[in-house]
């Protein structure tokens, strides 16, 4: 983090927006982007997005606020009256945040929540760059095309969410989705459909489908896939459990663990000792952080200051 004539904090509340003129007076360059959050302490992405700032030489800075969710109405209308540029949210506020902007792009609108806001001249226009920055992570760690993938996907909440209607936009060649819930599974299914219309020779299995939380079940599908991705948030927890047992696992197979932390998660460790290829969420958190850096800058990102910044 940059020093002013005061450092930035670590975290900032609505409290502070509410006496922002005051604070953001006393630091340079000034704060004009932000990460709103409950918890967000855990977020790398001050971390990330102050690297590629100050490479791409952008006088600002981008804070952690910790936002509650009865908050967040407030926070937002603050943001865009204190000149900010753009936001990002994490949990819990994904879905709530596009109710709350001005207008919400195509896909978002599927995806029925948002992560990035770009404001112009007062107005707040959202994106969801979840899904885009899990394309540019499975090309960037395994050199292959979604479209060109069967991809099983655990979970059936935002993150998931986003990263199958990517799927369906890239025309990957099958998508069975796993969950806890069945009827979340089910129903995301059927919002998916319309984006699996049309011939394409697979043999006896389908080419989009739910399939239950049970490991008999998985087990039969991995034979006809070729990339599985938690979208739950199982692993966070260093006692959890792998979402699928080494022993279900195969050589074949690419992982990819949306979760990230200090130490390998425990879907990474099951995947290595099976043999299959495996990367943790780092990948996806740079690369949906870049989109959003393209989004407010109209700009190239600067990965290899991103990049850096995560290691
Ligand atoms: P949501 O709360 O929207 O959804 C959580 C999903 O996980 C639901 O489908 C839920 O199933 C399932 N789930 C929760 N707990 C368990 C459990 N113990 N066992 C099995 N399934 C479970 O969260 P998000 O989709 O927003 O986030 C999920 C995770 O994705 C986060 O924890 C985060 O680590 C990761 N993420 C990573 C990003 C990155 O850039 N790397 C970006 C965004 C998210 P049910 O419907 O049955 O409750």
């Amino acid at each position: 983090m940059r020093v002013g004539q005061v450092q930035m904090k670590e975290v900032y509340t609505l409290e502070d927006l509410r006496n922002w003129r005051e604070i953001a007076d006393k630091i340079s360059p000034p704060i004009r982007l932000g990460v709103f959050g409950d918890p967000v302490m855990h977020s790398l992405s001050p971390q990330l997005q102050n690297a590629a700032l100050k490479d791409a030489e952008i006088e600002m800075q981008y804070a952690r606020f910790h936002i509650h969710p009865d908050e967040l109405r407030e926070a937002v209308q603050l943001a865009r009256d204190c000149r900010f540029v753009g936001l990002n949210f994490t949990v819990p506020h994904k879905i709530a945040a596009a109710g709350l902007v001005d207008s919400v792009d195509e896909s978002s609108k599927k995806i029925g929540a948002i992560n990035t806001v770009r404001i112009v001249d007062g107005a707040l226009a959202g994106f969801n760059t979840d899904g885009e920055g899990f394309g540019r992570a499975i090309r960037d760690h395994f050199a292959i095309d979604l479209r060109d993938l069967r991809v099983l996907v655990l979970g059936a909440g935002g993150a998931a969410r986003a990263i199958a209607f990517h799927c369906a936009s890239e025309r990957c060649e099958r998508l069975v989705i796993v969950n806890r819930d069945p009827k979340k599974a089910n129903r995301l299914i059927d919002e998916l459909r319309p984006g699996f219309i049309g011939p394409r020779v697979l043999g006896p299995v389908a080419r989009l489908e739910a399939v239950p939380w049970e490991e008999s079940a998985i087990r039969f599908q991995l034979a006809n896939l070729d990339l599985v991705v938690n979208a739950t948030p199982l692993g966070l927890q260093a006692r959890d459990p792998s979402p699928i047992p080494a022993r279900a696992l195969a050589p074949h197979l690419m992982v990819f663990d949306t979760v990230y932390g200090t130490a390998k998660t425990p879907f990474v460790r099951a995947a290595e000792e099976a043999g299959a290829r495996a990367a943790d969420g780092r990948l996806m958190l740079m690369h949906q952080g870049a989109a959003s850096f393209e989004i407010w800058f109209e700009r190239p990102a600067p990965f290899t200051a991103m990049r850096e910044a995560l290691k």
